[in-house]
């Protein structure tokens, strides 16, 4: 006789609940996912996303959690892409951090951090401007050093929730769209269309659950999307500066990503002036020629943080909830899911061992 099944019950696709639903499925689950948007578009801060993975320069204000986490996610991303039809999604050619002349303070601040904390790490390269030139010729006249973090990657935003849902509903995933989840119990999700029953139920509503976990906050970010034909930059650029953190992430198509602000704030209203200045004037900074890029996009959204700005993955009443990605969601989100399995699995043999 085979053996049922098990189902589980995700509310919210955003990137974490795509990549449960993934890593589930991928392990032999039925699973069924809740999401209050369309499947192709929606409030999700996964849409709003540069699609950074870069553990190395978040070391710069993150725990060395972050840091581990986002090594294992790095190793595990191959494979999850291998899953897809869109192996353009990812990109691996590593990042640069870079300071203007008047800010080479901060520069050899970060590189000192990383010396600290990662001592003899062979991934990370110091580069004199010929150095550079070699690997971004259009940022050696800006800038007279650079430092590389080779292993440093990004994805394509995007193309990758749209690619995830296909996968996911091509192997048999059930998606219940345009559907708000209004509860969350063991076994049990009530939703708009009804109420449904599962051996698991996973809650990855990001900032949708604020009500069920105390002291989730929207932290506000913005980001510009530009198309710049004159531009030729094929890394990640991040642009070191005393009073904020600017990055920049190509897209197909002379298209850049540019980002991002960090306010404590949960508004979703448009850019503020402020903000498209002193981004657009940062990216002006970076390459002149960027002068005369145009702008296609502005995005506003809140990223869901915890109090200690740590993720979360737990059991709590029978409920898996996996919260709190902040700055992190594409960083984060694979290793996130592989403690959550092990999370259920774990669950599961201990109750096989009761019986
Ligand atoms: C400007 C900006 C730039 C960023 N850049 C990066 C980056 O470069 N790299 C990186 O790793 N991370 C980045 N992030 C962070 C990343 O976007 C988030 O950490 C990530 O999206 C969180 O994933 P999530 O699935 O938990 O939440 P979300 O992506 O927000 O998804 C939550 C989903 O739950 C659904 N939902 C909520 N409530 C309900 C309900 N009651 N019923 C049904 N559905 C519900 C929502 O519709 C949504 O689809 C950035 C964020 C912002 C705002």
């Amino acid at each position: 006789m085979t053996q049922a099944r098990t189902t589980v019950g995700i509310a919210g696709a955003g990137i974490m609940g795509r990549l449960l639903a993934l890593r589930l499925q991928h392990a032999g689950h039925q699973v069924t996912l809740f999401d209050r948007d369309p499947i192709e578009c929606g409030s999700a801060a996964a849409y709003t996303a540069a699609g950074m993975l870069a553990p190395y320069t978040e070391l710069e204000s993150a725990e060395s959690l972050i840091y581990e986490l986002g090594q294992r996610s790095l190793s595990l991303w191959p494979d999850i892409v291998a899953q897809l039809d869109a192996p353009e999604v990812f990109h691996s050619g590593g990042s640069l951090a870079v300071a203007h002349g008047q800010d080479a303070a901060d520069l050899e601040h970060f590189n000192q951090l990383l010396a600290r904390k990662l001592p003899g790490e062979p991934g990370i390269a110091f580069l004199d401007r010929q150095g550079l030139a070699e690997l971004e010729p259009e940022l050696a006249p800006q800038f007279g050093n650079a430092t590389f973090l080779a292993a440093e990657s990004w994805v394509y935003t995007d193309t990758l929730m749209a690619a995830l849902a296909d996968t996911l509903q091509a192997n048999g995933a059930l998606w219940h769209s345009q559907c708000e989840v209004s509860e969350l119990q063991a076994k049990l999700i009530v939703s708009a269309n009804g109420r449904h029953h599962f051996d698991w139920v996973a809650d990855c509503r990001g900032l949708g659950a604020a009500e069920d976990l105390p002291g989730l906050r929207g932290v506000r970010g913005e980001v510009i999307e530009v198309y710049a034909p004159e531009v030729s930059i094929s890394r990640m650029v991040r642009l070191m500066h005393p009073r904020y953190r600017l990055y920049l992430v190509p897209r197909a198509n002379h298209h850049y990503l540019l980002g991002a602000t960090q306010i404590e704030s949960d508004d979703t209203s448009e850019i503020s002036v402020r903000s498209a200045l002193e981004l657009l004037s940062a990216l002006y900074a970076i390459h002149p020629a960027f002068a005369e890029a145009r702008i296609v996009a502005t995005r506003t959204n809140c990223r869901p943080a915890l109090l200690d700005n740590q993720p979360l993955v737990r059991l709590e009443e029978g409920v898996l909830q996996v919260n709190g990605l902040y700055r992190h969601g594409y960083l984060l989100a694979p290793a996130m899911a592989e403690r959550a399995q092990h999370l259920l699995d774990a669950t599961q043999s201990s109750v096989k061992q009761a019986i």
